[in-house]
């Protein structure tokens, strides 16, 4: 018999592996930051461990990738960012509300959203993070700072703009036509060889940091606001560290064409499109595009619940997947999403391909389930290292709880994990190996603490709010907003 550091026992292991086992009961064995077992229960070779999780009525999963996110603007959330088109919330809400930020903001909304996202069984991250360029450094220690601390595996993508068409900047100043409606200024351009050194300066500094934790990408932060000369410089960059860049395209009917071309048509034809490509959103988008996506190797990363909620429309992800592209899912922003729960999104992510293509056969709940873990984990191009619970890969892993009654009755994991998790059943979260979530708590993080955090939360909201002079939301207003007339009932009701 033989020990190890960690060891799950007697649970529904959900592997993702290139069979898809699930093996129950089964066990998963780590030793270190990695995994050296994963099997039937009764073959479990290991008789000690320094932590044994008992499994009973739990499921193990890879621990999920959220491929697409933006950690810092969780603090506009909670109404203030609700009914408005994509770049009408951009130019109205986020750029001004998170330019009011005082530097601790920062700190602030990056703990909610990992304290958030842990409890949804994230273990990796694509952290998208906008920033004024003087701010970067700092920004990105606060950030990074906060991550290692939680013990979240990362890629800090650093966003960066230095061109808008003028085509797209009457289209984007047409969004401000709504309250407060005097900010055409969107886009803080930036000195592309400033930006291009100042992520390098990033580079330097974290990526590689935290046991390998962190990575740092460059991101060409919205396509239609990079010059050609951005691309290629950002992914010269990236070649040159070893890493992939992250861009936004075709996330709406406004970004949806440039240069003449579709947006995807545009990025294939200056040779930026490849294999080291994640491509944020891809929504607005046609089947030849999807065949140029497929053809360059171009990987993306979803967003369901934030392409709805902002009413950009449903990308043609099961045609994706058909053509072969390696696509994850991403919560995006917390405030054109609600909240930091991936498992929550599942359900979405299913229904909208079912009720894109009119085809409840679109989608399948296992495919859902891949788009989250193995599928995420190839999008950014790490399935080498996490996606999946085999012996070798890192050990990031969620337990989720499985025994509440919404349930069962229970004939497929993947199924119940899809349709009927309500996205807190996650009870312990390991990355690398250490226990980052036990019981729903996180070690750096007591209950006091966590009430604390969320009373500086909702302070700095209000503050940012005020300063950046958002368009009030509040539940005064309701009767105003929303309430439309009654009209009598055709029906009589019956007497009583
Ligand atoms: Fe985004």
């Amino acid at each position: 018999m033989a020990t190890c550091s960690l060891l799950v026992r007697n649970a529904t292991v959900v592997t993702m592996d290139p069979e898809r086992r699930v093996i129950d009961p089964g066990y998963v064995a780590i030793d270190g930051d990695r995994i050296v077992g994963v099997g039937l229960d009764d073959w479990c070779p290991y008789d000690e461990a320094d932590i044994v999780i008992d499994g009973t009525g739990k499921a193990v999963l890879p621990g999920f990738v959220n491929a697409h996110t933006h950690s810092t603007d969780l603090l506009l959330r909670g109404g203030l960012c609700d009914d408005r088109a994509l770049y009408d919330w951009l130019t109205n809400v986020v750029d001004p509300g998170c330019r009011a930020y005082r530097p601790e903001d920062v700190r602030t909304a990056v703990e909610l959203y990992a304290l958030e996202a842990l409890r949804s069984g994230i273990t990796t991250v694509v952290d998208s993070v906008e920033a004024p360029l003087d701010d970067w450094d700092e920004t990105a220690e606060t950030v990074i700072g906060v991550y290692t601390r939680a013990g979240l595996r990362t890629v800090y993508a650093v966003m960066f703009y230095d061109a808008i068409a003028p085509e797209h900047l009457a289209q984007v100043a047409a969004c401000d036509q709504r309250p407060p409606a005097d900010r055409t200024d969107f886009g803080a351009l930036m000195d592309l060889d400033r930006a291009l050194a100042g992520i390098e300066r990033i580079m330097d500094r974290h990526h590689g940091s935290a046991d390998g934790r962190i990575s740092v990408w460059p991101s060409p932060g919205v396509a239609i606001f990079c010059s050609d000369a951005a691309f290629a410089g950002a992914q010269a960059l990236a070649r040159r560290r070893g890493v992939m860049t992250t861009v936004h395209v075709c996330e709406s009917p406004v970004d949806a064409h440039q240069g003449g071309r579709t947006g995807v048509g545009h990025l294939a034809a200056i040779g930026y499109l490849a294999p080291d490509v994640l491509a944020g959103h891809c929504v607005q988008i046609s089947m030849d595009d999807v065949a140029i996506l497929a053809r360059t190797g171009t990987r993306v990363a979803t967003n369901p619940v934030s392409n709805m909620f902002l009413g950009n429309g449903i990308a043609p992800v099961s045609d994706m997947l058909a053509a072969g592209i390696s696509v994850g899912i991403g919560t995006d922003d917390a405030n054109c999403n609600g909240t930091v729960n991936l498992l929550a999104d599942l359900k979405l992510a299913a229904l909208a391909q079912k009720a894109r293509t009119k085809d409840a056969g679109a989608i399948t709940a296992e495919e859902v389930l891949e788009l989250a873990t193995i599928g995420g984990a190839e999008a950014i191009g790490m399935a080498h290292e996490i996606g999946s619970l085999e012996p070798g890969k890192k050990a990031d892993l969620a337990v989720l709880d499985l025994t509440a009654s919404h349930l069962f009755p229970r004939h497929s994991v993947a199924s119940v994990l899809v349709y009927q998790a309500l996205g807190t059943e996650v009870e312990t979260v390991v990355i690398d190996g250490r226990v980052v979530l036990r019981d729903r708590q996180v070690p750096w993080l007591d209950r006091d603490a966590e009430r604390a955090l969320a009373a500086r939360a909702q302070e700095a909201s209000v503050r940012a709010a005020a300063l950046g002079r958002l368009p009030p939301r509040t539940d005064d207003l309701w009767r105003s907003r929303t309430v439309r007339p009654v009209r009598p009932s055709p029906h009589p009701t019956p007497p009583p």
